[in-house]
Parts: C-alpha cells; structure tokens; sequence
C-alpha cells in the first residue's frame, strides 16, 4: 500500500479520504484545522475527533514531519536544522523584524543551479522536496512562536523553488487555502533565478503571490559566468518572460542584485541594468554579498561602492532599497544555507 503523508494532502484530499473512512466530511474540516490553525500534529492530540477515527488515520495517513536538529540564535533571526526521513538535511529561517515574522523556507536539498556567489549551490543537488516537506519547516517553526503567527513566507531558503514547481504550487494552494492555514497571497514570495518555464506558469497561477528574480548582473557574459542558468535562459528570454508575466498580472516584480566588490557593484552596471529592465519597472532589491564558507573569489562591497551604486540608480529614478543584513554571523543570511553541520 502507498505510504500517505498527511503534511501533502490538500483540502479536497482530506475530504475524499475521510469519506472513503466512511465519517462525514466535516471531520475533515476538524482535522485540517488541528493543524493548520493549532499546529497539533499528532492525531492523538485532536481531542473532537472520535477515538476509532484517530486510530485509523494513525493507521493509514502518516504525520510525518522535519525533526528539529539544531537551531542557531542572532538577535530576531533564527536558523532552524532539519533532518527529513532518509536522514537529509535542510535550513530555514525565520526572521523577526518590525513586530512582523518572516520565514525562509527550503524548496530543495542543495541545488542543481551552482551559482558561483552561493553556498546551497556550492554543495550539488540532492533531491527535490515533498510538499509535506515544504509545508512541515513552516508549521513546526510557526508551533515554535508561543501562538504568535507567522506573517509572512518567502521560498528563497535552500534550492531553486520554480524546479520544483508541481510540490511548490501545492504546498502554496494549502497554505493559501481559507479552510487550511490561510495565509494571504500578499504575504508569500518566490524568488527565483529565472527559470523561464516557470515564470510563464507563475503568470497563469490562480494565487497573485509576489515574485523576486534574482538577477545580479546586467549582461549575458557576466551572468553566465556567476549563474550558470543563463547559458540556458538568457537575459533576454528571461525579461521577455518578466514583461510577460507583468502584462498578464499587474504585479510589480522584485530584482535582487547582490553587490559583489569589483565584480557587479561599477556604476555602469546600473545604468546597463537600467537599460535592460526598461519598462518593467521593477522594485530593487540590492544585497551586499554575504561571505560564503570555502569561497575566497568574492567580496562584499566597500561602503562606498554601494553609495556609487545606489547614486546611480537614484539619477535614472529607479526604485531601490538596500538589505539589511541579517543572521549573516549565523550563516542564515541569503546565499549562506548548506546544512553542512
Ligand atoms: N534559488 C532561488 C532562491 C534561493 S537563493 C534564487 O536564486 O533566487 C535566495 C537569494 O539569495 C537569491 O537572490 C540569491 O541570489 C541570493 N544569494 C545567494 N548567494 C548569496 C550570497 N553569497 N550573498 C548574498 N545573496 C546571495
Ligand atoms: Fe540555487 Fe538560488 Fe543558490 Fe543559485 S542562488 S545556487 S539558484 S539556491
């Protein structure tokens, strides 16, 4: 018999399994609010459900979850180490800032992009992970803030999420879904490195979440040099897919760009940038590079790189901001994530 994990069911899921137990489909409303309202992910613990339906369902539909290895503690931020079923290993974070709660959450183990500035990308690519998966880093770290919620979601942890778009797009109708945890669309971002396919499909989703591209350089031979991904998709497929997905939602895209000493952070790459984007209008997003382990190549910028920069994008009356950085001695900053303890 197929192994079911309760974590990857969605609503309509819940309510067809629990008809074929032959109970009405109200206990499913019951349960899915067990868990995605309490966080009570032990049947046993779901006290208006009759006894011989928890038996069942501990019987057949398996709560498998993330364990808990380790957690790393930086002012707001914190690291959360999992370790999943076949003994992998992943990282999300959560971060606390202006009475608002964050979380970063993993779509992958490690990733197949190997970006040349990124720790998750230095470590190769595992395996692509469950929708349970997914949505288990978010409960359990969300049981874990004595009852206060948390008020946003970005899939920006480890891996490329738009790779594992079937198991993403599942996890987010659930966690979107009024009768499960009903979070609002506003408050979920995917950032991805541009995989062209799936911003085409992200366009034509029935959820209008908000979507970041990581760009980070402004031309194809630098580019395909620190990503890797844009041999296959280059920067010209890649904005004709943004400018397509903007005309078909109305949504406003984020670019992050990471500012790499010497490399990316010369004033002329904001005006290339600039040129590049043109009628897109995007919101940017400039990240200072975060030191990576094992990655003498890079550096951050100098403070004064970054002013150069942003004085430039200022004259061509681009909106910006630059990212605060957090977590970054606990390596949870972005890029820094490889589960490597
Ligand atoms: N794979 C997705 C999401 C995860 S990476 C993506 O690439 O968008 C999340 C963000 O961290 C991306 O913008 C990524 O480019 C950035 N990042 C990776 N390594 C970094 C580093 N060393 N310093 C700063 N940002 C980094
Ligand atoms: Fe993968 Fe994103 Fe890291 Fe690139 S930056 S290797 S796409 S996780």
């Amino acid at each position: 018999m197929q192994v079911i994990d309760a974590l990857s069911l969605d609503y309509s899921e819940w309510k067809k399994l629990i008809e074929e137990m032959c109970y009405p489909r109200f206990r499913a409303d019951q349960i899915c609010q067990w868990i995605y309202s309490h966080k009570v992910l032990d049947y046993n613990g779901m006290s208006n459900v009759p006894k011989d339906l928890r038996a069942k369902l501990n019987e057949n539909i398996l709560m498998t979850q993330p364990i808990l290895i380790k957690t790393f503690n930086s002012g707001g931020t914190i690291k959360y180490l999992w370790q999943l079923l076949d003994g992998e290993r992943v990282e999300s974070v959560l971060l606390n800032h202006g009475g608002h709660k964050t979380a970063c959450i993993s779509t992958q183990v490690g990733c197949p992009l190997a970006c040349a500035f990124c720790a998750t990308g230095s470590m190769g690519f595992k395996r692509n992970l469950s929708v349970g998966e997914i949505l288990g880093q978010f409960l359990l770290m969300e049981k874990m803030q004595d009852d206060k919620a948390i008020n946003n979601i970005v899939f920006m942890g480890m891996g490329e999420p738009l790779l594992n778009e079937d198991n993403l797009f599942k996890a987010i109708r659930i966690l979107n879904h009024e009768k499960m945890r009903n979070l609002g669309a506003r408050h979920i971002t995917i950032s991805t490195s541009g995989i062209v396919p799936g911003i085409e499909d992200l366009a034509d989703f029935e959820i209008p979440l908000r979507l970041s591209v990581s760009l980070h350089a402004s031309n194809d031979e630098l580019r395909s040099r620190l990503m890797p991904i844009n041999k296959k998709y280059n920067l010209q497929r890649l904005v004709d897919a943004l400018k397509f997905y903007k005309d078909r939602t109305g949504e406003r895209i984020t670019i992050e760009y990471i500012l790499i000493a010497n490399i990316n952070d010369e004033p002329k790459y904001a005006y290339e940038m600039a040129a590049l984007l043109n009628g897109l209008e995007p919101y940017i997003n400039l990240i200072p590079y975060n030191p990576v382990k094992n990655n003498k190549k890079f550096k951050r910028s100098s403070d004064g790189a970054i002013k150069k920069f942003c004085a430039a994008l200022s004259e061509l009356k681009i909106e910006f901001e630059v990212r605060r950085e957090r977590g970054s001695d606990i390596a949870a900053a972005c890029g820094q994530l490889a589960a490597d303890y």
